[in-house]
């Protein structure tokens, strides 16, 4: 499917490899191509594997999903997808932050505080971790930030602010898939200019993403990472459910030209 503008990525244009993603120069200084893997890891990489198909999944989900951020006024890095597992970005200098933003307790969160699973957070909980492997991406407050200059307090204040408005808009998408936001993570960036952009990826990687089909009084279906770090059940399976309902969704858009037409949410 790579378009004919789009160049195969040679090795030595490769700039970043990461857990989940490779990141390539292109002849563009301004323009990165970012190429999703299979490869699986959690518990800051202490449990590693690989899901089936991932990379695809990933890289059409976040596709769609930032295209529908854009059409809702919020500015990301997303350019176009150029093939089933590749997508051209616009080159930022990435925030050493992790933005959590939780609607529903689930993982670290019951971990810390010792709460049960599954209670409703309203409002929900916004949280920072610094993106550190070292230290295990450890929970910052806004004072931390300040104080290892991770970003200015008023970074800070539109990271935050920021967040809870993707947050609204990425309610509405997944409900629209009969899936609940439970909780999720963003990267953020600053362009040349110092705007911020979104960044990264927003996928059931990043995601948790639960399905109340079987009645709010059984338990919900996983269908995001917590398949592979619990596991709970297939992963492969669960990222394919998720790519089929975004992909009915978006209907009209054609998966091949993702960048083009409306997306509308029935
Ligand atoms: P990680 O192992 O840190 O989770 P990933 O494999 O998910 O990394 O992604 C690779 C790297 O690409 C990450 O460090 C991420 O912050 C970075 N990145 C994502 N989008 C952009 C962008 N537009 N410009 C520069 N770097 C980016
Ligand atoms: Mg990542």
């Amino acid at each position: 499917m790579p378009s004919s503008s789009t160049p195969t990525p040679s090795p030595q244009d490769l700039l970043y490899e990461g857990k989940a993603k490779c990141i390539y120069r292109t002849p563009d200084p301004q323009v990165y191509l970012c190429r999703y893997k299979d490869d699986a890891t959690a518990f800051n990489a202490q449990k590693r594997g690989s899901i089936a198909g991932k990379g695809e999944v990933n890289c059409t989900v976040s596709s769609h999903l930032f295209q529908y951020l854009g059409q809702q006024g919020i500015r990301t890095h997303f350019l176009a997808q150029t093939g089933p597992t590749e997508m051209l970005v616009r080159a930022v200098t990435i925030l050493p932050l992790e933005v959590v933003v939780r609607n529903r307790s689930a993982g670290s969160l019951c971990r810390r505080l010792g709460l049960e699973r599954g209670l409703p957070i309203d409002p929900p909980v916004l949280e920072f971790y610094y993106k550190n492997d070292a230290l295990g991406d450890p929970l910052v407050t806004p004072d931390h930030i300040r104080l290892l200059k991770l970003a200015t307090p008023e970074q800070v204040e539109q990271l935050g602010s920021l967040a809870l408005t993707i947050n609204r808009h990425l309610q509405v998408f997944w409900q629209t898939c009969h899936l609940e936001l439970v909780d999720f993570k963003l990267e953020f960036g600053l362009n040349p200019d110092g705007a911020i952009l979104l960044a990264d990826e927003i996928s059931p990687d990043t995601c948790r993403l639960w399905d109340w089909s079987g009645g709010q009084a059984s338990e919900p279906q996983v269908l995001d990472k917590d398949l592979f770090r619990f596991d709970l059940g297939d992963p492969v399976a669960g990222y394919q459910e998720v790519l089929q309902r975004v992909l009915q969704v978006v209907a009209p858009a054609k998966l091949s030209q993702p960048q083009v037409g409306p997306m509308p949410i029935h």
